[in-house]
C-alpha cells in the first residue's frame, strides 16, 4: 500500500514513553540526558500527566498515567514502563485519517481529539502498524 506524500506524514513529532514516575523520568531525561523541558501538562482527556522534552526539533513525551484505569495505566500494568508510541506530524489530520482509513489501517480514533499543547491527535491501532502504537499529530 502506498501513501501519498507530502500531505501525509512529514516528520517524527515525538516518541511517547510510558513512565511510573514522571519526576524520576525527568531527572533522567532533563538532568542526566540534558534535554530541555519545554512543556508540562495534565491532559485529563487522555488520563496522563505529560512532559515534552526537546531533542533536535523533535520531542520525547513522558506519560505518567493519572490512574490504573487509563490507557497508559493499563499499558504499564501489562507491559511495564518503556516505549509507548511513535507520533508523526501531519499538516491536515482529518485528511490524513481519511487516507489511512481508506488504506485499510485500523483507526482507534475516527476523529481527531485534543492532545498536549492544544494539538489535534489521533491513534492508529498497533495491530495494523506492525505492533507499533502510532499517533498522528496536527500541531
Ligand atoms: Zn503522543
Amino acid at each position: 500500500m502506498n501513501l501519498p506524500r507530502p500531505e501525509m506524514l512529514s516528520t517524527i513529532d515525538h516518541i511517547g514513553v510510558a513512565v511510573e514516575d514522571i519526576d524520576a523520568a525527568l531527572s533522567l531525561y532533563r538532568d542526566t540526558l540534558q534535554m530541555p523541558l519545554i512543556h508540562r501538562e495534565t491532559v485529563e482527556a487522555q488520563g496522563v500527566d505529560a512532559a515534552l522534552l526537546d531533542i533536535g526539533g523533535s520531542h520525547i513525551e513522558l506519560l505518567q498515567p493519572l490512574g490504573p484505569d487509563t490507557t497508559v495505566g493499563k499499558f504499564l500494568a501489562r507491559r511495564g514502563s518503556g516505549l509507548h508510541h511513535v507520533a508523526y506530524r501531519v499538516p491536515d489530520i482529518v485528511r490524513a485519517l481519511s487516507t489511512l482509513n481508506a488504506a485499510g489501517l485500523r483507526l482507534i480514533d475516527e476523529r481527531p481529539r485534543t492532545g498536549i499543547r492544544g494539538s489535534q491527535v489521533a491513534f492508529i491501532h498497533p495491530s495494523s502498524t506492525g505492533g507499533v502504537l502510532t499517533e498522528i499529530v496536527q500541531p
